[in-house]
């Protein structure tokens, strides 16, 4: 296969071939493609609670229902996503891990597009507001032979979990997880400055949804905002869909964390769906308004996640001028590839030929061509 476009890097025009499931090569183009097509890696995103309808967090009858979500995802350019897990019951997520995988089996498109699990919790805070819309009665302490017990109901997928290190004997658990090639973030954390070094030195490498998952009203100084911001062995990923952080903060965040700042959607099950109120195993009840912010019903300021895709993410980006087109399309592409196989080439040749072919005008970018695996999972 062959496609000519611009690139999403420097604008200039670029062939690229793709052979099998892998990008034979990438060359400049002598003349300009036909269309004003842009061509760039497709968006990876570590953290799909669900998406349009459904739901990686609740048990469907049809297993194979939820392949729905990475063909959905497919349209908006993301090629790779993680199924992301919440606090719940131990038996409820070994039963969520479990369906995934079977999901996995049954589905040869989801195989490829889902390369890991990310558990977000138990092991958070149980403090109101930085617990967010977790439910309070699962959250425990970090406990390694629970996460083993989940490790093999997952057949080792499990490749993200989010924690909080406020607990005890959390930096063991860490160290655990970082030897067994399980990347530690942080996030709905209550921990101190202290806490949070600590947890940083035993491994812990990135900041869940960062600015999210708080106090409405923090101590000025310190805090667990200032600890994260202040390490730079920290990375961070954020919710760029104009409510869960104002421009001005991922401003800041972008400069202070620079390459080390990615793009997720946190999205959940309404992502895609009409506005109105719904019943959700995430907070209960919520809220989708009409401008696309879902928050618990009873009380706005609590997000229950989101309610966009990474493509949004990366369109907010530019819209607000916080970024360059080509620092936003690797923030949702080539920055969480990178965190989970640092070892493979993205984009280049002899990579997996996961690629999107979008259409700019004005800010707003459209999605033309999703290609995962050399293999065309979505056209318009
Ligand atoms: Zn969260």
């Amino acid at each position: 296969m062959k496609l000519k476009g611009y690139s999403y890097k420097d604008n200039t025009p670029v062939e690229l071939i793709i052979q099998g499931d892998r990008i034979q090569h990438i060359s400049p183009c002598k003349e300009p493609a036909s269309e004003n097509y842009l061509i760039g890696p497709g968006f990876t995103d570590l953290q799909v609670n669900g998406y349009g309808g459904f739901d990686y967090n609740e048990l469907h009858n049809d297993t194979l229902t939820l392949s729905s979500i990475t063909r959905q995802l497919n349209k908006e350019g993301v090629t790779t996503h993680f199924p992301t897990i919440i606090t719940n019951s131990s038996e409820q997520i070994t039963r969520l891990i479990k369906q995934v995988i079977a999901l996995r089996k049954l589905d040869e498109l989801s195989e490829s597009s889902i390369e890991g699990l990310h558990i977000e919790g138990p092991f958070i805070s149980s403090v109101d507001g930085p617990r967010g819309a977790h439910p309070k009665e699962f959250v425990c302490a970090p406990d390694w032979h629970l996460m083993q017990h989940w490790q093999e109901a997952a057949e080792g997928l499990i490749k993200i979990i989010t924690l909080s290190p406020e607990w005890e004997n959390v930096n063991e658990f860490i160290e655990q997880c970082v030897k067994h090639n399980i990347l530690v973030f942080i996030g709905h954390t209550n921990a101190t400055h202290q806490q949070l070094l600590d947890a940083v030195s035993a491994g812990a490498s990135l900041s869940t949804h960062l600015g999210n998952g708080m106090h409405p009203v923090i101590t000025r100084h310190p805090n667990y905002l200032w600890s994260q911001l202040a390490d730079d062995r920290l990375g961070a990923s954020i919710i760029a869909d104009g409510f869960h952080l104002p421009a001005e903060v991922i401003h800041v965040f972008q400069k202070v964390k620079k390459e080390k700042l990615i793009l997720v959607s946190d999205s959940v099950s309404l992502a895609g769906m009409p506005p109105g109120d719904y019943d959700l195993h995430i907070g209960g009840q919520v809220t989708l308004s009409k401008e696309g912010k879902l928050h618990l019903r009873n009380n706005p300021s609590i997000f229950a996640g989101s309610a966009n895709h990474i493509r949004h993410g990366v369109s907010f980006l530019i819209k607000n001028n916080l970024v360059s087109l080509a620092e936003a399309w690797e923030m949702a592409s080539i920055r969480p590839r990178k965190l989970i196989r640092p070892d493979l080439p993205v984009f280049d040749s002899g990579a997996y030929a996961d690629v999107v072919v979008l259409h700019r005008r004005e800010k707003e970018l459209g999605i033309i061509k999703t290609i995962k695996k050399g293999k065309v999972v979505y056209s318009v």
